[in-house]
């Protein structure tokens, strides 16, 4: 093995110097493009193959399904995270353009604003193992693409949920700073977790579509599976280069079941709180129960991203709904029941203290339009829930403030950009890019066996198309560079320890 590795390298330095050797040859005096790009090149590959040849990366894979890419970490923290950067460098490039570019622009704060409150803020109440991780997710993309992104770059790529969208308003509010961006946190997903008489076994089922910019959203389409050296395992989709599933859906191998969709109109932040991504993947990767998931929620909680938590334990047939404010917080919980989410908070201590700009009464609201849709669909489907009727349920288009079908703003699979009206109360503006742009589903028997089944792209199958998007809405130019088709994938399951075929 070490003979082995030292020829390796010794390989690789004279391919390097092959290739300087190359270059000088060809250019003594003035340098020509193609030739020191030639250069480049050839580093370029040396680096990659040497990389590949890390011993960190045994246990780990990834391959593409149905739009999905899948990939397989699997070890102690920074071995996980190297493969995470590696595996997925290139994704992690183009998502961190299109993320920051995003942040910057709604925000009007430059990148290095970002860079520092991760530093300060953020990463000295990171727990240590997930420190180790990202610093690993760093060394292995840069091994991977010679990237120049560093650790400060990651972190706060890793808060794009909570920096933007609750930080900076907390901010914005503290230093009143001259024509500050009008910044409203979102309103992400539809979703709901069924157990008992309301489904047809008996036992739990859960879905949830992710509702975010298609920007974004044709980015998250990678399926974690995740063999920590401690904790559970893991199966929950995500975002190249997070730590945390994020929009949220994941499974653990001690039954946990978990979802989300966040609070509209939340206000508040706690500068001395722990980052929401980490607290997120922490109880995913510890939690055994209702109780260890709340436990570990409320711990720092920073008030960052605020959820409705949906939780299932298939162990014991119990669901939950944790309704996370920074103030108040309220957990519900029954062995027989529906808990459905899109976007609204219905605590009165949680509304009037963590989101009292909130109209709970409006109709014709996203929220509440999609809230009645939740209780018409789950109610007329007592008894029958299952997962083939969770896939409908999550393309479904009924408008219940129009009472009629027509994709939009309000429908459980949501097409913002075909809405004159936009979600005012997120900031979304007339026929913005956004909505639903992935779906997943699971129940109790799949999660027992680590299975979930996801589908890419509008869960109703609709595809979205950038360039007629863009020549007819040129208020959205300036994500001409990042906003790409959105083009829906059949659902496709996919279970942990999934080997490529
Ligand atoms: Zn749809």
């Amino acid at each position: 093995m070490r003979a082995d590795s030292i020829r390796r390298a010794a390989a690789i330095l004279l391919l390097i110097l092959g290739g300087a050797a190359l270059w000088w040859a060809r250019n003594g005096t003035p340098a020509s493009a193609s030739a020191n790009g030639a250069m480049v090149a050839t580093i370029a590959a040396a680096r990659e193959r040497a990389a590949a040849n890390d011993s960190r990366l045994k246990s780990a894979w990834r391959f593409e399904e149905g739009g999905w890419i899948y990939v397989h970490l699997e070890g102690d923290p920074g071995a996980m995270g190297y493969q995470h950067g590696y595996l997925l460098g290139p994704e992690i490039e183009d998502g961190f353009a299109a993320v920051s570019a995003g942040m910057t622009h709604s925000t009007e704060r430059d990148w290095e604003f970002f860079r520092k409150a991760a530093h300060e803020m953020l990463w000295p109440k990171i727990d240590a193992e997930y420190q180790q991780e990202l610093q690993g997710i760093v060394e292995g993309l840069r091994a991977r693409t010679g990237s120049k992104l560093d650790m400060d770059d990651i972190v706060a790529f890793n808060a794009f949920e909570e920096l933007p969208d609750y930080y900076v308003p907390w901010l914005n509010k503290q230093q009143k700073p001259a024509n500050a961006p009008n910044l409203k946190s979102p309103g992400n997903c539809s979703a709901f977790v069924a157990t008992g008489s309301w489904t047809k076994d008996g036992q739990i089922v859960m879905a949830h579509n992710n509702w975010t910019n298609y920007r974004n959203g044709e980015r998250w389409r990678i399926v974690f599976d995740i063999a920590p050296k401690n904790g559970y395992r893991i199966l929950m989709d995500g975002f190249p280069g997070v730590i945390a599933s994020d929009d949220d859906f994941g499974i653990n191998s001690d039954g946990l079941m978990v979802t989300e969709t966040t609070i509209t109109q939340f206000e508040g932040w706690d500068p001395n709180g722990k980052a929401e991504f980490v607290r997120a993947r922490k109880a995913l990767q510890y939690a055994g129960s209702i109780d260890e998931y709340t436990k570990i929620m409320l711990d720092g909680n920073n008030g960052g991203y605020a959820n409705d938590w949906l939780l299932g334990d298939r162990k014991t047939g119990e669901i939950a709904q944790l309704e996370l404010g920074l103030k108040a917080y309220k957990l519900w919980r029954t062995k027989d029941g529906v808990l459905a989410g899109s976007n609204w908070a219905r605590d009165p201590k949680v509304l009037k203290e963590d989101a009292p700009a909130f109209d709970p009464d409006n109709k014709e609201s996203s929220p509440n339009a999609r809230r009645a849709r939740w209780e018409e669909l789950l109610n007329e489907s007592k008894g029958k829930i299952d997962v083939a009727l969770a896939e409908k349920m999550l393309g479904d288009h009924t408008d219940t403030a129009q009472k009629k079908e027509e994709p939009n703003e309000r429908t459980l699979c949501g097409h913002v950009d075909g809405s004159p009206r936009g979600v005012k109360e997120w900031d979304w503006q007339p026929y913005y890019p956004g909505g639903a742009v992935q779906g997943k589903a699971t129940d109790a028997r799949m999660a027992k066996e680590m299975r979930i089944v996801a589908r890419m792209g509008h869960p109703c199958g609709g595809d979205f198309l950038a360039k007629p998007f863009l020549a007819a809405h040129p208020e959205q130019a300036w994500q001409e560079p990042y906003l790409r088709d959105m083009k829906a994938g059949p659902w496709t399951e996919f279970r942990s320890g999934q080997a490529p075929k």
